[in-house]
């Protein structure tokens, strides 16, 4: 298939090449010039990049930017044409998404959110897990590209089903390991290393994916992004805003946010979200990795 790939971030740039090594032809673009990919024809615009296109995937920060790419200038709009798709595997807000579509297919065009989860390592290796919104068909048309990017597609339901999944799942992540983060940091000052710990962890029901993935990573202190925290933070922000529209209460989310805050006032909002471990360090005074013994 031909495809436009727009977003060459930590995601876009494995997933493009991923569709580049499936045999697609590929375009792509990226807001800030020089991250090409192998393989695939570089394009100065999204809207280059569209024409002629039988798919759009975009995978960018956030709303703002899936808006910008969509509608601003020389955006994928000028260039949709009937019969065409527009997937979406950013996380963004679940109704600006279906405000998006209803002006995509003004144009004649399909629209499917498809969120993915997976992180880096996934979008690498083809092995990401799509959060899917939009039509049967549709996803059943662009089934060979879900199928070079990733090993699972799973329909949540129609437009903006996606992204309402995918917030969900990550206010389980980010919540999940902020347990983990807390559990460990009050282990240390109460003099429990944390290898110790997770056999603990690992033995019981205590266990989890988010930890499985984590734990090597905080256990060498490697807090290098494999999900910012910035972007962890946005997707925070998405959620307590789907909440307010809902009338959803989330307090636990909302305490959490508050520490990714001050995480990010720090100056951590570029390394991965596993960092908030260094302000609840910071507070107790302890080191999670050296000092089971405490400060
Ligand atoms: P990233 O490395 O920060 O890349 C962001 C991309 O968005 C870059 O290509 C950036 O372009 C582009 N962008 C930002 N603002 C833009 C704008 N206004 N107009 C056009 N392009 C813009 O992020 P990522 O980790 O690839 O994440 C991309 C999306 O996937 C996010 O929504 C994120 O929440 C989601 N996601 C990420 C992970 C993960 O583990 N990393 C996992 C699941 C989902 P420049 O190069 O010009 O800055």
């Amino acid at each position: 298939m031909r495809v436009a790939f727009l977003g060459l971030g930590i995601m876009g740039h494995a997933m493009a090449r991923n569709l580049v090594k499936a045999g697609h032809s590929v375009a792509v673009w990226n807001r800030t010039p020089g991250k090409d990919v192998e393989g695939a024809r570089a394009a100065a615009t999204p809207a280059e990049a569209a024409t002629d296109a039988d798919v759009v995937w975009m995978c960018v920060s956030d709303t703002a930017a899936v808006e910008h790419v969509l509608f601003g200038e020389n955006g994928v709009e000028s260039a949709l044409r009937e019969g065409m798709i527009v997937v979406d595997s950013s996380t963004i807000s679940p109704s600006a998404t279906l405000a998006f579509a209803e002006r995509v297919r003004a144009r004649g065009a399909d629209y499917v959110d498809a969120p993915v989860t997976g992180s880096k390592i996934g979008a690498q290796n083809a092995q990401l897990i799509f959060i899917v919104g939009g039509s049967e068909a549709t996803m059943e048309r662009i089934r060979p590209l879900f199928e070079a990017m990733g090993k699972t597609v799973l329909r949540m339901g129609d437009t903006g089903k996606g992204q309402a999944a995918k917030l969900a799942g990550n206010l389980m992540i980010a919540m999940i390991y902020e347990g983990f983060a807390e559990g460990l940091t009050l282990a240390a000052k109460l003099g429990v290393p944390a290898e110790s710990l997770l056999g603990l962890v690992n033995a019981s029901m205590i266990k989890s994916g988010v930890v499985e993935y984590k734990a090597p990573f905080v256990l060498k202190r490697d807090f290098s992004p494999n999900f910012p925290m910035r972007l962890m933070f946005k997707d925070m922000q998405l959620m307590l805003e789907a909440a307010r529209e809902a009338r959803v209460k989330l307090p636990g989310l909302k305490t959490v946010s508050e520490v990714y805050e001050v995480a990010i006032e720090e100056g951590h909002q570029d390394l991965d979200y596993a960092a908030t471990l260094m302000l609840l360090e910071k507070w107790a005074g302890v080191e999670v990795s050296s000092a089971a013994s405490g400060a």
